[in-house]
């Protein structure tokens, strides 16, 4: 099996997994972009998976539908571009073979899902749209702080070793943020150095890993003193128990340049 992100956009990854013959797609936002990777590679679209409805994740959906005949699975409650299979949260999907457990993680959007995989050569496997990014997590559109921190509670306690594939390599940007939350935070630190040297390469800064991410992330790192007192700092009337620690940074990180 192969995991590889297509860049999308400006700044997406269509995150894609194959046998050599089939392969998945997740989160496919442009057609063009995954049509010309499978015709180069001789695949067969077999499963389109999706996080939640945003047009980024979800617009090359319908073309690549109709080219291919994939079947397409993605969440219960969110309007989504009709046929699909919806599935839910403790669900398991089965795909090329593999057995992808459903985590409903809302925040981002109410109906966000993620797909984890236990085991893929080595080790376990994440898929979780624009809940949990390198450094950073999704803004709250249409879910509570609570929710997204709760949401970003059951990521976090998934196996260290699990390789995190966001959708977007907004990585950098979120790890100054981190810096300037954590300045003496050396992870964060040496971790900003080599993404920044992969990024002049132009190579992708992911997949990160849980391990990394509750060693780096802010979001993660609620019940740390340092990262709950400067969030205290930048807000003195936040209180200071987790999810108002959690609010507070996502407002900052929200005015950050
Ligand atoms: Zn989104
Ligand atoms: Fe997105």
């Amino acid at each position: 099996m192969q995991i590889h992100p297509l860049p999308a956009f400006a700044d997406n990854y269509i995150w894609t997994v194959h046998d050599g013959q089939r392969a998945l797609v997740v989160d496919p936002g442009d057609a063009s972009v995954v049509q010309a990777w499978l015709a180069q590679h001789r695949l067969s679209l077999d499963t389109i998976l999706i996080t939640h409805h945003h047009a980024d994740h979800t617009g090359g959906v319908a073309a690549l539908r109709e080219a291919t005949g994939a079947r397409v699975i993605g969440p219960t409650i969110e309007p989504m571009p009709e046929p699909l299979e919806r599935v839910d949260d403790g669900d398991t999907v089965e795909v090329l073979g593999l057995s992808f457990q459903v985590i409903t993680v809302p925040g981002h959007t109410a109906g966000h899902i993620a797909f984890f995989l236990p085991m893929l050569e080595g080790a376990p496997l994440l898929f979780c749209g624009d809940t949990l990014f390198s450094g950073g997590c999704g803004r709250l559109f249409e879910g509570t702080p609570a929710q997204m921190h709760a949401s970003l509670a059951r990521l976090s306690a998934l196996p260290e070793a699990t390789r995190v594939c966001c959708t977007h390599e907004y990585t950098l940007a979120n790890l100054r943020f981190a810096l300037a939350v954590e300045p003496m935070n050396d992870d964060l630190q040496r971790h900003l150095v080599q993404c920044e040297s992969f990024r002049q390469r132009n190579l992708p800064t992911l997949p990160s890993s849980i391990g990394l991410e509750k060693k780096i992330n802010p979001f993660l790192r609620t019940r740390e003193d340092a990262v709950c007192r400067a969030a205290r700092a930048h807000d003195p009337l936040a209180s200071s128990d987790e999810v108002s620690i959690f609010a507070t940074l996502r407002e900052w990180k929200n005015v950050f340049r």
